[in-house]
């Protein structure tokens, strides 16, 4: 039951990213035929030369669209080494401060002792960069953005969720929790995040942060787990093994 509801989540993201790109390749294409018939209709040079770099600039929006769709879910996982996240998360934190917008208010908490991972250490840059480029956006308002990270054993209800998946779970994890007082998603949202190409921002969205998370935290033997109210904010729990020296 559980693996057929997995099957068909699957297949709806399938549908859903081939039905997207090709209405958007599709509307593309419309506008080079557009172009194309216009300028082949008119004597007037400049102007057929005006059409050919519309059309120019579409194409190349076509290419940018298929190198996405190509794309996606490439460069995973290409260096794996024990890392310290502590460091990752001190040098990543310091340069997202630094591009966040006035009013949104960063902070980092870490325990004293070290937390080792294996992992590609630009997975981890990309784990905590969506999370908190989300949290951005969930607070147009500005307020806070909370990265913690700590050692700890998976809880009774965590455990409880994870062996419905039938993972086998490690002893210890490191837990990286991005938490925002932001405007929170729906049941229905929170269903979706993780569908490659759902996204609730219009063009501006891309549809593939969270998918991107959710491979490298795959890969990575760990669980992502969400809590969200409406208008009260998000917190993303993000379980990686430990590995111990
Ligand atoms: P995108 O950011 O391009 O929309 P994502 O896959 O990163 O793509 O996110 C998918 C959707 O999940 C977002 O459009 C948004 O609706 C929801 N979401 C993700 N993070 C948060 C958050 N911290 N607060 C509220 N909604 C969020």
């Amino acid at each position: 039951y559980e693996e057929q509801i997995i099957i068909s989540r699957k297949m709806e993201s399938i549908r859903r990213l081939t039905s997207t790109y090709a209405h958007e390749i599709k509307n593309m294409l419309t506008g080079v035929k557009g172009f194309a018939q216009v300028a082949l209709q008119t004597e007037d040079m400049e102007l057929a030369k005006k059409y050919l770099v519309k059309m120019l600039s579409i194409i190349d929006s076509v290419l940018i669209n298929i190198r996405e769709i190509l794309g996606f879910g490439r460069d995973i996982s290409r260096n794996p080494e024990i890392i310290d996240l502590k460091e990752v998360l001190g040098n990543i934190a310091t340069f997202l401060k630094g591009s966040l917008k006035e009013n949104i208010d960063l902070t980092l908490i870490m325990p004293e002792i070290s937390l080792k991972v294996f992992a590609d250490r630009t997975d981890i840059e990309k784990v905590v960069t969506n999370l908190v480029l989300n949290a951005q956006d969930a607070l147009p308002e500005g307020g806070q953005i909370k990265i913690e990270a700590s050692v700890k054993q998976l809880s009774d209800k965590f455990r409880t969720i994870i062996s419905e998946t039938k993972k086998e779970f490690a002893k210890e994890y490191i837990c990286l929790s991005v938490t925002d007082t932001g405007v929170g998603m729906d049941k229905e949202t929170k269903e979706k995040i993780f569908e490659p190409f759902f996204t609730t921002k219009g063009e501006k969205g891309s549809g593939l942060g969270l998918p991107t998370v959710y491979q490298i935290v795959q890969l990575l033997n760990g669980f992502i787990f969400v809590e969200s109210e409406l208008s009260k904010g998000t917190r993303f729990d993000i379980f990686i093994p430990l590995k111990d020296s």
